[in-house]
């Protein structure tokens, strides 16, 4: 086997890491295993994990129902195009998420990443009204704090408080930003807001109850029975990204179960292969689905990524959501809940400390501000912790497997490193 040097020294310099400047960047740590909620490094040491691996591995690293089904999978069929040919994997896998999700949320098309699923939906949107003799309907509101992908469509939606998405604005199709209706005063803001755009909107994006990438803000089941009205009373559709908070995060399987609300559209991705593989599913109930049904070619869904539906994530996906079926998980996420509330309690009124919250299987600690991510990142590792504060928060979004142990590893570091932040 080839040792960390001749893999890491020779690899590193042509290799170009996901959000960092390059040459300031810490040096990102070699990983040569997994297991559970542990990272093994390759000079011997171990992490606890505290973020899953950017949320994805809700069971835990290399569970082994998931892993024996993507080797029985690759044994008959690792992938074939989903062009004029099905196969039963995402077939099931279809089937399954028609019936666990709410509603008549029913028809699914398969992508490869978040972001890909988020631009099909505002596509199914968008069309929904072409189809309907509608044209002119192709903005979305979308709201502060708010984040759906890295995509050109996909950052137009989302807002990004530090400006990064400027350099693209020439590129980015404008949209209407408005503040999530929380009360009274802001549901009659947004609705003044859609009665002046209503022409020109397609529908609603929301991330349903946890703002993830821009800052692990929680909002209010009642936001989501707000939006519902408002999409009804204006004739918008209403899509939810799932991305982050579907599978169990939040302590529902789906957001939007908290609400009791179904969307139109809803997109999962990140949990849905329990960190495996790469996959992702926008689902459209039939009335989404029934305004492209037709003799006419050109009122087709024209979108078809080429590694859509590969039989290996969906085999993943599907075992994935077999560890979900007796409802463990959901139990499970109820005293890790209780486990970050413990053990994050005694990080309020530390200097600098604005907030503390739970929920779900979620923890925050918010700060004023962090001036120096990366010295906060390594502190961590060096407590032998790995947790990725963004803007200014330090959060929490382990496997769903993680046991009270750990989450107490994983809270007093964060309650050490702020500590001794704060006396230096
Ligand atoms: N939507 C939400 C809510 C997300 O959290 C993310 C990723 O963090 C995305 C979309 C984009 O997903 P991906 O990174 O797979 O493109």
């Amino acid at each position: 086997m080839l040792d960390k040097r001749d893999w890491y020294a020779t690899g590193l310099e042509h290799i170009w890491l996901p959000y960092a400047q390059m040459k300031t960047a810490p040096s990102p740590l070699p990983v040569v295993r997994t297991e559970g909620t542990r990272l093994y490094l390759s000079d011997g040491r171990e992490l606890v994990d505290g973020i899953a691996s950017w949320w994805t591995a809700c069971h835990g690293y290399n569970h082994s129902h998931i892993r024996e089904a993507v080797q029985r999978q690759l044994e008959t069929m690792p992938h074939v195009m989903f062009g004029g040919l099905v196969h039963e994997q995402p077939l099931t896998l279809a089937r399954r998420l028609a019936e666990i999700l709410p509603g008549d949320l029913s028809r699914v098309f398969f992508t490869d990443s978040g972001s890909v699923s988020v631009e099909v939906a505002m596509k199914m949107a968008i069309q929904y009204w072409l189809n309907a003799g509608q044209g002119a309907r192709s903005q979305f509101v979308c709201f502060r704090g708010g984040y759906h992908g890295d995509t050109l469509a996909t950052m137009a939606i989302s807002d990004f408080e530090t400006g990064i998405h400027q350099k693209f604005a020439s590129l980015l199709h404008s949209h209407v930003i408005a503040a999530l209706p929380e009360d009274d005063a802001t549901e009659s803001a947004l609705a003044s807001l859609l009665e002046r755009h209503a022409e020109s909107l397609a529908g609603i994006v929301v991330e349903p109850s946890v703002q993830a990438a821009g800052g692990m803000r929680f909002h209010d089941p009642e936001v989501l029975r707000r939006l519902r009205r408002l999409a009804d009373r204006f004739d918008l559709l209403l899509i939810f990204d799932e991305i982050f908070t579907g599978f169990g995060r939040t302590g529902a399987m789906f957001a939007c179960e908290s609400a009791g609300v179904t969307p139109d559209i809803v997109m999962l991705s990140k949990a849905l292969t329990g960190g495996t593989l790469p996959l992702a599913a926008t689902v459209a109930t039939s009335r989404i689905f029934d305004a492209f049904w037709s003799d006419d070619p050109m009122q087709a869904l024209m979108h078809g990524p080429t590694y859509m539906a590969n039989a290996l994530a969906c085999a993943a996906a599907n075992a994935s959501l077999d560890l979900f079926a007796d409802g463990e998980r959901l139990a499970q996420v109820e005293s890790i809940g209780r486990w970050l509330a413990e053990g994050l309690a005694s990080c309020r009124g530390l200097s600098g400390v604005t907030d503390v919250r739970v929920r779900g299987a979620i923890g925050v600690v918010e700060l004023e501000r962090i001036d120096d991510l990366n010295t906060l990142r390594r502190a961590f590792v060096e407590k032998g912790a790995f947790i990725r504060p963004i803007g200014n928060v330090i959060y929490l979004a382990p496997a769903l497997t993680i046991g009270e142990e750990d989450v107490a590893f994983l809270t007093g570091a964060i309650g050490n490193v702020l500590k001794e932040r704060a006396a230096n």
